[in-house]
């Protein structure tokens, strides 16, 4: 696990800590602030506003006034594009500030969030960019002499609330449609991360975003974002996070205006080994799908299922795999894996590690913390590892592999499905039949086939099952942005 001494140095600066609201950073009312750490060292980066009920309000009223008066949802489809796309260059041209900022806020490895995911937020919103001037309605035929328009308007005031585990990321994937589509947005970050989006919207607003279309609120869950999921004035809320946490989203909708939801909860994806596979590339593949981003992702391929007749290699190959990975502070060259978001985290991962342990998984390397200092953990591998168990079922979010023994196809689908979520699945084998009968069979909002974890703009993304429900990016996305109005108009001289 030895990391690379070559430190990397780029440019890293906290200017923004204030909540942004009505295009300009301001303290919380309350005049709070709450701290936000390093996960390499659990020390203290910056003091930031901590927005609450009250923020929340005020972020509220300015999106409706930005909405119901201001020239976003009037100006022309093409000026808004232009500012998302002037949007995008500016992310491009301050890309390494924000993933260093991203690297240190999150402990994720600098160079991954410098090549893939702040490029990523980029072309997500060029991508959206691209559609905010081809959402167009339809003229329908209907019985009768009646001319039938239906017209796609936006929602309104859009709430979103959105996790630490890709915090610019998802960020972008929350705001690019929804403001595609002419909404605008009160966005509460999540309290372990808040820093990226912070940046971001401020250099939207540069890109000529107006006054209270964006407003960016840091704050906890049960403060900032009861707040936005029970607002009578919100008019939709988009949340990712976990499963309770969903619940409890969608009990306050209820409750307050039945303001419709989407919802990107927690996972627990089978990737599914077959016996034909090219083992060295089904480790690599497997590895990647589950200990990426420190294993912190809800569609980490957290059950790793393995044909009996390769079962044994592939077990020792992971081993080694594992043993070679690159952990350490994510400011170096070649680092792979950097530190667990936070103490609760990292403890709730090592909670896990011993539950596998006290089942009588087998525990094939790692289990442990690395080094004294920070929130790291060394890559963890269990073999032998049965359905029934807390391992096999919970999610972990963390750096732990469970791989399990399977030897029949029709066995393996009833496993991979038998579980409460369905987010994602992965599937590795060069049988065209198998893998046709899998995508088919697997109950989940992604499949991918010989590949994980690729999350293109254009991609819907989204779960089955209690891992939620409507979908991020691609076109699916703007439609839950959208309210669908129909025109009927009677047509006095129906003959012609
Ligand atoms: P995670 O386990 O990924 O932290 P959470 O669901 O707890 O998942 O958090 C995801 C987001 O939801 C964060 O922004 C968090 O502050 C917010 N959140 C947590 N609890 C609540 C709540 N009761 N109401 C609204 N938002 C919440």
């Amino acid at each position: 696990w030895a990391a690379s001494e070559e430190p990397i140095s780029p440019p890293v600066q906290v200017r923004y800590t204030q909540l942004l609201i009505n295009g300009k950073f301001v303290d919380a009312a309350s005049g709070k602030t709450f701290p936000t750490l390093d996960p390499r060292t659990g020390e203290v980066i910056a003091r930031v506003a901590e927005g609450d009920a009250e923020d929340i309000d005020r972020a509220v009223a300015a999106a409706r006034k930005a909405f119901d008066q201001g020239p976003w949802p009037r100006m022309t489809a093409y000026e808004r594009s232009r500012i998302l796309l002037r949007s995008a260059d500016l992310v491009d041209k301050h890309n390494d500030e924000i993933a260093a900022l991203e690297a240190w806020d999150n402990g994720k490895p600098y160079e991954q969030a410098a090549h893939t995911e702040v490029p990523m937020v980029a072309r997500l919103m060029r991508y959206y960019a691209g559609w905010v001037d081809k959402i167009h309605g339809l003229v329908v035929p209907a019985d009768g002499p009646h001319h039938v328009q239906v017209l796609y308007e936006p929602i309104g005031v859009t709430g979103q609330i959105i996790p630490w585990n890709f915090p610019v990321l998802l960020f972008a994937w929350k705001v690019g449609p929804a403001l595609a589509c002419g909404n605008t947005v009160v966005l509460k970050t999540a309290e372990q991360a808040p820093l990226s989006a912070l940046y971001v919207a401020k250099l939207m607003h540069e890109a000529g975003l107006p006054d209270g279309v964006l407003n960016i609120v840091s704050g906890f869950g049960p403060t900032a974002g009861t707040a936005i999921a029970s607002h009578m004035d919100v008019d939709k809320v988009a949340f990712t996070g976990s499963t309770d946490t969903g619940k409890i989203i969608m009990d306050l909708s209820a409750r307050s205006n039945v303001k419709p939801l989407t919802l990107e909860l927690g996972g627990k994806s089978p990737f599914i080994i077959m016996d034909d596979a090219d083992v060295d590339h089904a480790v690599e593949l497997a590895h990647f799908a589950l200990f990426f981003n420190q294993g912190q992702c809800c569609c980490a391929g957290s059950r790793t299922f393995v044909h009996e007749r390769v079962y044994d290699e592939f077990v020792e190959k992971s081993k080694a795999r594992a043993e070679r990975r690159v952990v350490g502070d994510p400011f170096r060259k070649g680092v792979e894996q950097g530190p667990q978001i936070d103490d609760e985290q990292f403890n709730k991962i090592l909670g896990y590690i011993k539950s596998g342990v006290e089942s009588q998984a087998n525990l094939v390397t790692g289990g442990a913390r690395l080094g004294d200092k920070g929130y790291y953990i060394k890559p963890t591998i269990f073999s032998d590892v049965q359905d029934g168990m807390k391992i096999a079922q919970e999610e972990i979010f963390g750096p732990v592999q469970a791989i399990f023994k399977f030897n029949d196809l029709g066995e393996v689908i009833k496993r991979a499905n038998a579980s409460r979520y369905g987010l994602a699945a992965g599937v590795f084998t060069n049988n065209l039949n198998t893998a046709n009968t899998l995508t088919r069979a697997l109950k989940a909002g992604t499949v991918w086939v010989n590949c994980f974890d690729i999350l293109d703009a254009a991609i819907p993304f989204g779960g089955y099952k209690m891992s939620g429900f409507g979908r991020e990016k691609g076109v699916d996305s703007l439609k839950s942005y959208l309210q669908t109005k129909a025109v009927v108009t009677a047509i006095k001289d129906a003959a012609w």
